[in-house]
């Protein structure tokens, strides 16, 4: 499958789960990821002759309106700045740093209905060769805006009245009335379209660290009931997070196959994910609330309402939420010193301060006399940290009556649902810890609850520890196979990194990474693993062959300059030899920046190092990285593997990323094998290789030397 399939082949399945303007902007938002445009536009041709712009995305979306510019012809068109035709937008784009555009013919039902434009920042970007894609993307956008309509005009028709499809039409309708409550409509969905697929429960959930919270259930106990298992987990796709959709059945009454969840599942999953945008609408919609005319913010009222809101939504109360109340110490003082109109400046100040830094990242609100409220969702550490960023920024200087002076803030934050579920009770929790901080003498940061307070400090004694963790020699490796499924011998091992907290005894990256990558903590980490490995891949022998060493490096150390020379030294130093080792990198990790991560793939591919594309699938990242990046073999996440092959859902999913991978000529490993059922299936479905308990869990260096004798 060459790279256009794969386009076409998502193209169709937008098409299969969206309505028209969804899959109009995906295609703009796709193309100008997968191409790199600065922008791409999609302008319809009206019944009477006038254009209408109907989709635009990228960086230089803002030009969108001269889009039109180009016009709409019956073949491809380029403009080029200098040329005549660029000259009516020739001003925007420049500064936009367009030089250059392509215009497409748009068919529908073979009709001229429009043009896709794509605008560069190259002159010489539409060489015949990206003008064929283009065009062929243009015919896919034409085909798939077809088949929405058609699908339209199927559910309509009577013929279809008591189909699957048909109900899925009504629910397609339910999720998208406006203006109507989304909780209820998401609960009606999940019923019917549990009942449509024959399931006894569905429920829309997020993965939270280890564990899964409820957003939507239907009916509404049927989660608890330990009668009903999981039959199938199908992702949702959705910009506001990563949730899944799942289906229950009655252990009696269970489905042998649910295989036909397949397309109607993925349907269900879509309306889902519009539900959750929507939701996610509303809360920015939120953000934009009245404001208090003295220090140009929200005022009480305003704030209490946006509380209001936020501890009614299951997501805020999984994620959690800091309600902070900042008071500017002695601030009458300021009144007494300098007069009224002196005072209500500096308020000012201090507004826009806040406000500067909070962003549209939190709420923020004028309470009275110099009381600010602000609420900022996400875990305790990020309320801890803003707090601790307003009072600095409220203690930098300001002038007044002509010469610099300065003031300080007491901070008093209560933690959401921790200190309490109304908004009422939340701003009392933060006026009783404000207080706490003023008494203590002002200028100071205190929570409601000091175990909370303490859990932070918990945390920052974790990053202390961590800080010499290196030095006192307490991290180890384990070591887990990957076996070759064809010929059931273990081909590569990877290393996994232990750490023996002395308070705590033996600690899983799950545990310390995250806090290791939010601070410097983690190089030395990076470097200590990547020594130990090169030094380790020199013995790993099993019979006579030798055994490539597999190792995981963090985000920070792909970003990082110093990573590829570092390398270079350690096996330089070990006397490595680098075929032996092959470095894994998350999907996560590299879709964040894959410029970077591709420099790290090339370098250590100079090196000698292969490389693995880990967590294959779990990063959200779109397929488009799998080529952008030259690894050489390809992990897929063990949250597909798991269930196989039971679920068709991940079934499908597998077999498409193993075609994906073969077809770029990479070898493939399914993580998380569990069981003897999965290896079989993996390996029909022409998977290399797999890792997973079913072979061997991480053991230590030891066990893991006598496992290999005997299985090896
Ligand atoms: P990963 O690289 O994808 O490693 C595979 C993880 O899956 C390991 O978790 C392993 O114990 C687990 N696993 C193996 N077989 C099975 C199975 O059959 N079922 C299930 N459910 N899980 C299985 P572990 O060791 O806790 O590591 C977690 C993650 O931490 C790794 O995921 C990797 O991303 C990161 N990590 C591990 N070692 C290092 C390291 O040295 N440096 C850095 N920066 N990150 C590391
Ligand atoms: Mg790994
Ligand atoms: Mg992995």
């Amino acid at each position: 499958m060459d790279g256009r399939t794969i386009e076409r082949a998502i193209r169709r399945l937008l098409a299969l789960l969206y309505d028209e303007p969804t899959v109009l902007r995906e295609a703009c938002e796709l193309l100008t990821q997968y191409r790199g445009y600065a922008a791409v536009a999609i302008t319809y041709l009206l019944p009477e002759g006038e254009l209408e712009l109907v989709a635009a995305a990228g960086p230089g979306a803002a030009l969108a309106p001269h889009a039109l510019q180009t016009g709409v012809r019956d073949r491809s068109v380029v403009v080029r700045a200098g040329e005549p035709a660029f000259e009516p937008w020739r001003e925007a784009a420049l500064r936009l740093g367009i030089v250059a555009a392509a215009s497409l013919p748009l068919y529908v039902a073979e009709r001229l209905a429009g043009a896709l434009t794509a605008y560069a920042a190259a002159e010489h970007a539409f060489g015949a060769d990206e003008l064929e894609l283009l065009t062929e993307m243009a015919q896919a956008v034409g085909r798939a805006v077809e088949a929405v309509r058609m699908r339209l005009l199927l559910a309509e028709s009577a013929v279809y009245s008591n189909s699957p499809l048909r109900r899925m039409e009504t629910l397609w309708r339910l999720s998208s009335a406006a203006d109507a409550d989304v909780e209820h409509q998401a609960e009606t969905i999940l019923a019917e379209g549990a009942r449509t697929l024959g399931f006894d429960a569905a429920a829309v959930e997020r993965a939270q660290g280890d564990g899964v919270t409820v957003l939507w259930a239907a009916p509404h106990d049927a989660d608890p009931n330990p009668e009903f298992r999981t039959v199938a987990t199908v992702p949702i796709p959705c910009s506001a997070g990563a949730y899944v959709l799942r289906f229950r059945a009655s252990a009696g009454a269970l489905r042998q196959d649910a295989g036909d969840c397949g397309m109607y599942g993925a349907l269900l999953a879509g309306l889902c994910g519009r539900l959750l945008e929507r939701l996610e609408a509303q809360r920015a919609r939120l953000a934009l609330i009245a404001t208090d005319p003295v220090a140009g913010l929200a005022n009480r009222d305003r704030f209490m309402q946006t509380l209001e809101h936020a501890v009614l939504d299951p997501r805020l109360r999984a994620e959690g939420m800091s309600v902070m109340l900042v008071d500017v110490d002695r601030f009458d003082d300021l009144r007494l010193a300098y007069g009224d109109e002196e005072q209500e400046r500096t308020l000012r100040t201090f507004a826009d301060r806040i406000r500067g830094i909070v962003g549209g990242h939190a709420h923020v609100a004028y309470l009275a006399r110099a009381e600010f409220a602000v609420a900022v969702s996400g875990p305790p550490e990020r309320g801890e940290q803003l707090a601790r960023v307003l009072g600095e920024a409220i203690a930098l200087p300001f002038v007044a009556g002509g010469s610099e002076t300065r003031c300080t803030a007491s901070i008093g934050v209560a933690l959401f649902p921790a200190d309490g579920s109304s908004p009422e009770g939340l701003l009392e929790a933060a006026g009783a810890a404000l207080v706490r901080a003023q008494h203590e003498g002002g200028a100071l940061v205190r929570f409601f609850n000091e175990e909370a307070g303490s859990a932070l400090r918990l945390r920052r004694a974790m990053l202390q520890g961590l800080r010499f963790a290196v030095q006192r020699d307490e991290f180890e490796l384990h070591y887990q196979p990957t076996i070759d499924l064809a010929q059931r011998r273990v081909t590569t091992v990877e290393a996994l990194l232990r750490w023996r907290d002395p308070r705590y005894g033996l600690r899983l990256p799950a545990d310390f990474i995250e806090t290791a990558e939010e601070s410097e903590a983690v190089l030395p980490i990076d470097e200590w693993v990547m020594r130990e490995a090169a030094h380790r891949s020199q013995v790993l022998v099993s019979g006579a062959r030798r055994l490539r060493l597999s190792f995981n490096v963090s985000g920070s150390a792909v970003a990082h300059a110093g990573t590829l020379p570092l390398l270079a030294a350690v096996l330089r130093d070990e006397g490595a030899d680098p075929s032996t080792l092959e470095l894994e990198l998350s999907e996560r990790v590299a879709a964040r920046d894959v410029a970077a991560a591709r420099r790290l793939v090339d370098g250590a591919h100079d090196l000698g190092l292969r490389v693995a594309l880990d967590d294959f699938g779990a990063g959200n990242a779109s397929l488009g990285i799998v080529k952008r990046l030259p690894v050489d073999s390809i992990k897929i996440d063990s949250v597909f593997v798991r269930e196989l092959p039971h679920s068709a859902v991940d079934a499908a999913i597998v077999r498409a990323a193993i075609t994906l991978a073969k077809s770029l000529d990479r070898r493939v490993v399914a993580e998380g094998v569990e069981s003897e059922e999965a290896a079989q299936w993996l390996a029909a479905e022409g998977c290399e290789a797999a890792q997973g308990y079913w072979f061997s869990p991480p053991l230590p260096q030891k066990e893991f030397l006598s496992w290999l004798s005997m299985h090896g």
